[in-house]
C-alpha cells in the first residue's frame, strides 16, 4: 500500500441496490457519497455526489448488475478525479451482513474468507449474497487494494451465553447454529461510543442502552463498551416492531398460521418480514406518515404508533434490568434521530428508571450529538446520528495501516 494512501471506499451492497461513500481519513472528509438502486429493472438510478464534483449527478437507465452498477460509479468516480486506480486509495471496506460466530472482527478478504461468508447465506439468504457480489466485483477492478468485511454482527459477539442461547435442544441448536447473533452493530458500536464521548467518559465508564430505529430497528445493550445484548436474534426479524418487520411474537402464531391458516413458510416469512410491523399494522412503515395519521386520529395509525412505543418501553426497561446501572438511552437512525414523538412516547413514564426529557431540548431537530434529557434525570437520554459508513472505513483503515 502507499504509504500515504488515506482514502476508504465504503461499500452497502444490497440485494437491487449498493450505496457507497468515498471517505479520506486523512481528516474523516467525505469525498463523495452515492447510491445505485434498482439494479436489474429497467428504471434503475444512480445518484453520486462529490464537493470535487460541484454536487449531485443523477443517471437513469437500465443497470444490468452489480458488476455493472459498481463500474458505473467507478466512472462518477473517475469524472471527479477520485478514480479507483488512484494511488490514494488504502482499502474498499464492505458492509457483509452475517458473521456467524467466526466473524467478529473487521475481516482482510481473501479466497477462504470469501468461502466461509458464502457458507453462512443460510443465515443471511437475502444480504450474504449480495455482499459476497459486492466484493468480487470490487476485487476485480482493483485486485491489489485490500478488501475488508466489516460484520453487522460482529459488536454483538461478546453477548454471553445466557443472553445469545435461546432455550430449546442444545443438539438441535448447535447442528443449524441457532442463536442470537444481533444486526446493526456497526451503528451500535458507533454510537456506544459516541455516548461516551457526549458524557465526557471513556466507553470504558459508562453504560449505555442503544435504540437504533430506523426502517429496521434493534436495542442493544452495551456495559463498558461491550455489548451484553440486543434485540435481533438469528435474523433480524426478532425484537422491536419495526417499519415492515413484526419483531417478538409467540413462535406458536407460526405454527397457527401455517396449520389453521394453511399459510406455507415461504409466505409465513414474507409476512413477518415484509408485510408486518408498522405496515401490517396501519398500511404505513414511514413513521412521519403514521404520525400524521394518528395526528388525524386515525386509530390503526395510533394503534401501530401505541405498539411501537411500548414495545420500546418494555426493551428500556428489560436492558435496564440487564446492565444494573444504565448512563444513557441514546436514539438513533431514521426515527430514532428525527422523531421527538417516539422518543417522548419510548421514555414516557419511566420516570423511576431515572428517566425525564425536557421537551424543549427534545423538540430541537439537529445534526449534532445532543441530550435530550432533564437536568435532574438520573439517565441521560441522547440524540446521536449514527454514520456506519465512518465506522466501517475506519475498521477497514485501521486493519490495513496497522
Ligand atoms: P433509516 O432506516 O435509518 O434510513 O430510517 C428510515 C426511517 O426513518 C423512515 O422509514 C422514516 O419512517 C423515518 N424517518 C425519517 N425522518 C423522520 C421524521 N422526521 N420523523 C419520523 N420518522 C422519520
Amino acid at each position: 500500500m502507499n504509504a500515504t494512501a488515506s482514502r476508504v471506499l465504503v461499500l452497502n451492497s444490497g440485494s437491487s441496490s449498493v450505496k457507497y461513500q468515498l471517505l479520506d481519513m486523512a481528516d474523516r472528509s467525505r469525498l463523495a457519497v452515492g447510491l445505485v438502486e434498482r439494479i436489474g429493472e429497467e428504471t434503475s438510478r444512480l445518484v453520486h455526489g462529490s464537493p470535487a464534483g460541484g454536487g449531485k449527478r443523477e443517471q437513469l437507465g437500465p443497470i444490468a448488475d452489480h458488476a455493472e452498477a459498481l463500474k458505473a460509479v467507478a466512472a462518477e468516480l473517475a469524472a471527479d478525479g477520485l478514480g479507483l486506480d488512484s494511488p490514494e486509495l488504502a482499502a474498499v471496506g464492505h458492509r457483509v451482513v452475517h458473521g456467524g460466530t467466526r466473524f467478529t472482527e473487521p475481516t482482510l478478504v481473501d479466497d477462504e474468507v470469501l468461502a466461509e461468508i458464502g457458507k453462512l447465506v443460510p443465515l443471511a439468504p437475502l444480504h450474504n449474497p449480495a455482499n459476497i457480489t459486492g466484493i468480487r466485483v470490487a476485487l476485480s477492478l482493483r485486485p491489489d487494494i485490500p478488501q475488508v468485511a466489516v460484520f453487522d454482527t460482529a459488536f454483538h459477539a461478546t453477548i454471553p451465553d445466557h443472553a445469545a442461547r435461546y432455550a430449546i435442544d442444545a443438539e438441535t441448536a448447535a447442528k443449524y447454529s441457532v442463536r442470537r447473533y444481533g444486526f446493526h452493530g456497526t451503528s451500535h458500536a458507533y454510537v456506544s461510543r459516541a455516548a461516551a464521548a457526549l458524557l465526557g467518559k471513556a466507553p470504558q465508564e459508562v453504560n449505555v442502552i442503544v435504540l437504533h430505529l430506523g426502517n429496521g430497528a434493534s436495542a442493544s445493550a452495551v456495559r463498558g463498551g461491550v455489548c451484553v445484548d440486543t434485540s435481533m436474534g438469528l435474523t433480524p426479524l426478532e425484537g422491536l416492531v419495526m417499519g415492515t418487520r413484526s419483531g417478538d411474537l409467540d413462535p406458536a402464531v407460526i405454527f397457527h398460521l401455517a396449520r389453521v391458516g394453511g399459510l406455507s413458510v415461504d409466505e409465513i416469512d414474507s409476512l413477518l418480514n415484509k408485510r408486518s410491523g408498522l405496515l401490517g399494522m396501519c398500511g404505513d412503515n414511514d413513521m412521519r406518515e403514521v404520525l400524521r395519521r394518528a395526528g388525524e386520529g386515525d386509530e390503526a395509525a395510533r394503534t401501530a404508533f401505541a405498539t411501537y412505543t411500548y414495545r420500546l418501553r418494555k426493551y428500556i426497561g428489560a436492558y435496564t434490568a440487564a446492565l444494573g446501572r444504565v448512563d444513557a438511552v441514546v436514539f438513533t437512525a431514521g426515527v430514532g434521530e428525527n422523531s421527538a414523538e417516539v422518543r417522548e412516547a419510548a421514555v414516557d413514564g419511566l420516570d423511576a428508571l431515572g428517566l425525564v426529557l425536557d421537551p424543549e431540548a427534545n423538540s430541537v431537530r439537529s445534526p449534532e450529538p445532543r441530550i435530550v434529557s432533564a437536568d435532574r434525570a438520573r439517565v441521560a437520554v441522547a440524540v446521536i446520528p449514527t454514520d456506519e459508513e465512518l465506522e466501517i472505513a475506519e475498521q477497514s483503515y485501521a486493519l490495513v495501516t496497522r
